[in-house]
C-alpha cells in the first residue's frame, strides 16, 4: 500500500502555491496525518523545509518519482479538519498563498526555522512548551517508613524527605521540584538522590504561561438583571444559539447601553448547552477592563489572545484552547482563528473598527472569518457597535443580517451634552497652543471639583514635524516619501514606516538658517502646553510611545482609575471601552484631521470616533460634558456626532455613497504594484489596468493607476489601481490570470498585491 501525502510547503511563492505529492515511508505511516507539520526535501538542491500535510491518498497525481517525507514535527495535528478547510478558503478569498494562510492561523511559536546541526540542515520550531521537573512518590507509606529506619541518622535532609513521604504529605499526583525544595527546605541534591534510590520518580511536565492568571482566582461576577432592551437582544440571539442557526445579528447599541453584559450572558448560554464561545474585540479595545469583565464572569475557562502577549503566552493560550481546556476565547483580530471546537456563539464587538482588517497578506477581514466559521458550526454571529459600518448596517436593512437595537443607556444616564467649538474664531497664540478658552475653562473646572478629564488628539494622518521658517524645508525620510516625525523625548526625527531615525537638525540642511520650527500637535507637545497652562494638573499621556512596553497600557489606565492623575491625554486608543466613573469631561483637540484624508470613509471614521469618545463622559451618576474643537463646525459628520444620531448619519452618508458610487453600493478592489524603479512600477501598473479594462464589463469602473499616497516606501515605488464594481463574474478568473502572468515578472523585482474591500486608501 503506497501512501501519498499532499503537502503544502513553506515556500511562499506563486509557483509553489499548491500541494505537492510526497511518499510516506512505512515507518511513518501511523504518524503522517492531515494537519501535522512535516519536514520535506524541496526543490533541486537538498533544501529542507517545513510542510503542512493537507491530505492523504492511495496513489500519486504526480507522474515522476516521489520524494519521501523525512520526519514529522507534531505528535498531534496542529490544524483540525475545520482549520484546514478554513485555510483553503482564506487563500482563495484573499488571493494569498496557502502556506501564508496556514502560518497565519498558527501561533508564532510554531513557525519553524532551519538550523545547521552537525553540518546537516534541521527544521525546528521557534518556540516551545515550558517544561519543568516534577517528582511523584512511587512507594507506599509503610515502605517509606521502612526506608526511614534504614537511613543514616546524620542524613538529616533525607530523613526529613522520607518523613514527609511516609506521612503522605506529598501529593500522589506529584509536585513541582522547586516547590518541594521550598516546602521542605531541602536542596536539589537531596531530591536527585531520592530519585536514584527509587523513592521518587522524576518527570518533565508542561506548565502554562498564563496571562492574567491572577484574575482567575477572583470571585466570579454574577449576571445582572437585564433591562427590557437587553432582554430583547438576548432572547433573539439565544434562540439561535439553542436552535443552532447560523444567523448574523447586528446589535446597534448606543455607548453605555450595556452590550458587554449581553455578550457575557450569550456566552454563558453557549456554555450551558455544552458549546464554546469566541469573542473578538479591536486590538486597542482589548483593555484590561474588558479582560477583567470576561475573566470575572468565566474565570480560567477564558483564554486571551492579543499582540501584547509574549510568544510563549500566546502559544500556551492557543494550546489550552486546542485541548478544550479553555472554552471561551476573547481576543483581537487573529483570535478569529482560535482552535475552538463546537462553537456556539461568535461575537465581534465594535464591528466597525478598521483594525479587524489585516493590511498585510493574507488581507482578510475578521468578520468574514467569523461568518465562515458560524456556518461551519451552525452558530449565530453577533456584530455589535454604537456606530456600525455602513456595509453592515446596509445588510441589516436588506434583511441579510437581523437588526437589533438598544437605543438607551443601561443606567438611564442621559447622553452628555456635546459642545462644538469653532476654532476659526478661537484666538490662539503661542501660549494657548491648541486650547480654546472654552475647553481650557472646562478643564480647570474639573480640577477644582476633583473630577477627571479625557483629552483626545486625533493623530490619524497627522504628526509633528520639523520645518525651516526661512526656506520651507521639511525633513523627509531618505527611504520613504513622507515627512519624519519629531520625538521630543529622544530629540530625534523618526520615520513611522521604516524606522529610520536621525537627530533633529540644528540648522536647515538646505539653506543653513537656524530658524528651525517644530510644527504640529503631537501628544508630547500638547502635554507640555498643558503643563504651562494648568501647572497643577497631573497629566497622563497614552500614545504609541508610552504604550510600547508590555503592560504599559494597563498600568496607565490603572493609575488613572486610581485617580492618581487628573487628565488622560491620548490618541485614538483612549476612545474605546474605557469606563471610569469620575470622568466628567471629554475634550477632542482636533476633530478635523481625519476629515481631510483622501478617503471616502473619512466622514464615517470621524463620526465613529467622535461618537465613541463622547460616550466616555458621564457614564456613572455624575453628569458629563464633551467639547469638540473643529475648523469645520458645520460638517454633517461633526453635527450628527454632536447629537449621537447614528440613524441620520447612516441615511445621509448612504446618500453620499450612492452619488459617489462607493461601497456599500459598489464593491471595491485594489491592486498595488511596486518596484524599486519608479518607471518600471508605473509601466507595469498601466499594463495591468489595460488588462482589467479588456476583461471586465462596461459597468466596472477602473480608477488609476495612481501613485500611492505614500509613493515611496522602504525604497520601493508604489502604484495602485482601484476597481469599483457591482457584479463581475469574471473578476476572480481575471485576477488569477494576472497573478499567473506577473509571476514571471516577480523575478524581476516586481511585487503585486490584491486587496478585496480595502479599508484604507492612503
Ligand atoms: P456599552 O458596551 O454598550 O458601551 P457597557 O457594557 O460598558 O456599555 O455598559 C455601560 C454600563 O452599564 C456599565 O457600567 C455596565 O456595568 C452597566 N450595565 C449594563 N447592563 C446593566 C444592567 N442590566 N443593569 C445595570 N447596569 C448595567
Ligand atoms: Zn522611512
Ligand atoms: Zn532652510
Amino acid at each position: 500500500m503506497a501512501v501519498v501525502a499532499k503537502v503544502v510547503v513553506d515556500v511562499p511563492t506563486m509557483q509553489t502555491n499548491q500541494p505537492y505529492d510526497y511518499a510516506v515511508p512505512a515507518e511513518l505511516v501511523d504518524q503522517v496525518v492531515p494537519g501535522k507539520r512535516v519536514v520535506v526535501n524541496f526543490g533541486n538542491g537538498s533544501r529542507r523545509v517545513m510542510g503542512m500535510v493537507v491530505g492523504l491518498q492511495e496513489s500519486a497525481d504526480f507522474a515522476g518519482e516521489l520524494k519521501t517525507i523525512e520526519s514529522v514535527l507534531d505528535k498531534k495535528p496542529v490544524l483540525n479538519q475545520e482549520m484546514l478547510e478554513l485555510s483553503r478558503w482564506l487563500a482563495d478569498d484573499s488571493y494569498a498563498f496557502w502556506i501564508t494562510c496556514i502560518q497565519t492561523m498558527l501561533p508564532s511559536a510554531l513557525r519553524t526555522e532551519t538550523k545547521m546541526l552537525n553540518k546537516k540542515q534541521t527544521v525546528v520550531d521557534k518556540g516551545r512548551a515550558q517544561m519543568v521537573d516534577f517528582v511523584t512518590p512511587i512507594l507506599d507509606q509503610p515502605a517509606y517508613a521502612d526506608a526511614q529506619a534504614h537511613v543514616r541518622k546524620n542524613a538529616l535532609r533525607q530523613l526529613h524527605l522520607l518523613q514527609a513521604l511516609s506521612q503522605g504529605t506529598i501529593p500522589e499526583e506529584g509536585i513541582r521540584v522547586t516547590q518541594l525544595e521550598k516546602q521542605l527546605e531541602i536542596d536539589r541534591t537531596t531530591i536527585n538522590k531520592a530519585v536514584q534510590l527509587g523513592w521518587l520518580s522524576l518527570q518533565q511536565r508542561e506548565i502554562y504561561r498564563t496571562p492574567y492568571a491572577s484574575l482567575d482566582d477572583l470571585e466570579r461576577t454574577q449576571p445582572l438583571t437585564l433591562t427590557p432592551q437587553q432582554v430583547q437582544a438576548y432572547d433573539a440571539v439565544t434562540s439561535s444559539i439553542d436552535g443552532k442557526e447560523d444567523k448574523t445579528f447586528l446589535l446597534e447599541g448606543v455607548t453605555g447601553s450595556g452590550k458587554t453584559e449581553v455578550y457575557l450572558q450569550l456566552i454563558a448560554e453557549a456554555l450551558k448547552i455544552g458549546r464554546t464561545a469566541l469573542m473578538l474585540v479591536p486590538e486597542i479595545g482589548l483593555t484590561p477592563q474588558m479582560v477583567a469583565n470576561v475573566k470575572g464572569r468565566f474565570g480560567s475557562k477564558v483564554a486571551v489572545l492579543h499582540s501584547g502577549l509574549g510568544n510563549g503566552e500566546k502559544f500556551d493560550e492557543w494550546r489550552r484552547i486546542a485541548r478544550g481546556e479553555a472554552q471561551v476565547v476573547v481576543g483581537a483580530r487573529s483570535a478569529a482563528f482560535a482552535p475552538l471546537r463546537n462553537i456556539g456563539v461568535l461575537i465581534m464587538d465594535e464591528e466597525h473598527e478598521a483594525s479587524y482588517k489585516q493590511e498585510d497578506s493574507p488581507r482578510y477581514h475578521a468578520r468574514d472569518v467569523l461568518l465562515w466559521r458560524a456556518k461551519y458550526h451552525n452558530a449565530p454571529v453577533v456584530l455589535g457597535s454604537a456606530t456600525p459600518s455602513l456595509e453592515s448596517r446596509a445588510r441589516a436593512e436588506k434583511g441579510v443580517y437581523v437588526g437589533l437595537r438598544m437605543p438607551e443607556r443601561a443606567n438611564n444616564q442621559p447622553m452628555p451634552p456635546v459642545h462644538i467649538v469653532d476654532m476659526r474664531e478661537a484666538e490662539l497664540d503661542d501660549q494657548s497652543g491648541d486650547f480654546s478658552v472654552d475647553l481650557l475653562d472646562a478643564l480647570k473646572k474639573r480640577l477644582e471639583r476633583h473630577e477627571q478629564s479625557v483629552l483626545m488628539l486625533n493623530r490619524r494622518g497627522f504628526s509633528s514635524f520639523v520645518m525651516c521658517r526661512e526656506c520651507g524645508y521639511v525633513a523627509k525620510c531618505p527611504n520613504c516619501d513622507i515627512s519624519l516625525t519629531l520625538h521630543l523625548d529622544t530629540h530625534t526625527l523618526r520615520c513611522h514606516y521604516c524606522g529610520h531615525e536621525e537627530p533633529v537638525p540644528r540648522e536647515c540642511p538646505s539653506c543653513h538658517s537656524r530658524k528651525i520650527r517644530y510644527f504640529g500637535t503631537g501628544t508630547e507637545k500638547v502635554e507640555q502646553t498643558l503643563h504651562t497652562l494648568i501647572p497643577k494638573a497631573r497629566v497622563l499621556r497614552m500614545d504609541v510611545d508610552t504604550t510600547r512596553r508590555k503592560g504599559a497600557h494597563g498600568r496607565i489606565l490603572k493609575t488613572f482609575g486610581n485617580h492618581e492623575a487628573d487628565i488622560l491625554l491620548g490618541t485614538q486608543m483612549i476612545a474605546k471601552g474605557l469606563d471610569f466613573p469620575d470622568v466628567t469631561l471629554v475634550g477632542v483637540i482636533n476633530a478635523d484631521t481625519a476629515l481631510g484624508l483622501p478617503d471616502f470613509r473619512a466622514s464615517e471614521r470621524t463620526f465613529q470616533l467622535l461618537t465613541q469618545v463622547s460616550g466616555r463622559a458621564g457614564r456613572a451618576d455624575k453628569a458629563g460634558e464633551v467639547f469638540i474643537q473643529t475648523y469645520n463646525p458645520d460638517h454633517y459628520a461633526i453635527q450628527l456626532a454632536k447629537h449621537q444620531d447614528y440613524e441620520r448619519f447612516f441615511a445621509y452618508e448612504m446618500h453620499m455613497r450612492h452619488s459617489g458610487g462607493y461601497p456599500p453600493y459598489y464593491f471595491t478592489f485594489r491592486l498595488t504594484v511596486s518596484h524599486e524603479d519608479e518607471d518600471q512600477a508605473a509601466k507595469a501598473a498601466f499594463r495591468l489596468a489595460d488588462m482589467l479594462q479588456a476583461k471586465l464589463s462596461k459597468q466596472a469602473v477602473i480608477l488609476g493607476p495612481t501613485r500611492g499616497a505614500i509613493a515611496r516606501l522602504k525604497r520601493r515605488y508604489y502604484y495602485q489601481i482601484v476597481v469599483k464594481y457591482k457584479r463581475e463574474p469574471n473578476l476572480t478568473a481575471t485576477l488569477q490570470e494576472m497573478l499567473q502572468t506577473t509571476q514571471k515578472s516577480s523575478r524581476n523585482g516586481f511585487q503585486i498585491a490584491f486587496d478585496r474591500e480595502p479599508l484604507s486608501f492612503v
